[in-house]
């Protein structure tokens, strides 16, 4: 009987179903228990780990952000723990982020460039005008252009709900520049296209409490965040009192620390989707 089952057991259980594999795994490909152990151990390797290309799909994620510093306060964790495993990804910069008090847009894109190295991550501007972001087909059809050419498979934008103008706007846009990506006979640059999954982060400035509809684990890549945030010298640091120096990475370290308590575990960053999330397994369900 294969896989030594007992007859009358009904097929396709989960103790059947793995006595199964084990066996099949073991035996049939004459292979030692701790080569089928170690295979298994490095196909289910811990998210903190280097994970090899070819171990998961390999994946374009685009992270747009209405000022550079949103992308990394929001999801910073994740976005290294991504680029870690192999994934490709962009930060792309709707606006500037200038003026700011103690900014200036070189010193800004300067910072945001060491901001993405320290992430691993490449960094584009779209090209938007701070304070000045509205709703307009032409905003759209530029976005829409952007993602012809990066191509994402998974979008990540602001929580819809926000009270900063340029933060709601350009997630209107954001979202309707997906529809129009994908449309043909269209004056968009580049070949259609249609990202197929949109995620929102939350932007750290809402006062409110985040709708969370998932928390990814970023507990082996916080100090990553906190380096690349570090980089934002005159937004959190220059010119601010001795008290209020970096006072808002303190502030993001503890909101990740509350939803990291939410999933039992030290830091974690929360998402929010309108979308069904369809998962392929539950190997990395955090239990
Ligand atoms: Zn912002």
């Amino acid at each position: 009987m294969e896989g030594g089952r007992k007859a009358g057991r009904p097929e396709g259980g989960p103790e059947t179903g793995r006595l199964l594999c084990c066996r099949l795994s073991a035996t049939h490909f004459g292979q030692s228990r701790r080569r089928v152990a170690a295979a298994h151990a490095a196909r289910f390797r811990p998210v903190a780990g280097p994970l090899l290309l070819g171990q998961t799909p390999y994946m374009n994620i685009l992270v747009a952000g209405p000022h550079p510093d949103d992308q990394e306060l929001a999801m910073g964790g994740t976005i290294a723990l991504l680029a870690r495993r192999g994934h490709r990804v962009t930060l792309l910069d709707i606006t500037d982020g200038e003026p700011t008090p103690h900014g200036s847009p070189e010193i800004r894109a300067a910072e945001a460039a060491a901001a993405a190295a320290a992430l691993g991550v490449a960094r584009q501007a779209a090209g938007l005008r701070n304070r000045e972001v509205l709703y307009s087909l032409a905003g759209r059809h530029q976005l829409a252009a952007i993602y012809r050419q990066l191509r994402p498979d998974i979008l990540f934008l602001p929580y819809p709900q926000d009270a900063h103008p340029d933060h709601g706007q350009v997630t209107r846009i954001a979202e309707d520049a997906r529809f129009d990506a994908k449309l043909t006979r269209s004056t968009i640059p580049g070949e259609p296209f249609y990202p197929p999954r949109l995620i929102y982060y939350f932007c750290t400035h809402l006062r409110m409490n985040f709708p969370a509809s998932f928390c990814v684990d970023v507990s082996a890549t916080m100090e990553v965040k906190m380096q690349a945030l570090r980089c934002y010298d005159s937004q959190f640091f220059r010119g601010r009192p001795a008290a209020e120096q970096g006072a808002v990475l303190d502030y993001v370290r503890n909101l990740d620390a509350y939803f990291g308590g939410t999933i039992r575990r030290p830091f974690a960053e929360p998402f929010y989707v309108t979308e069904m999330l369809g998962l392929s397994g539950l190997e990395e369900i955090v239990l």
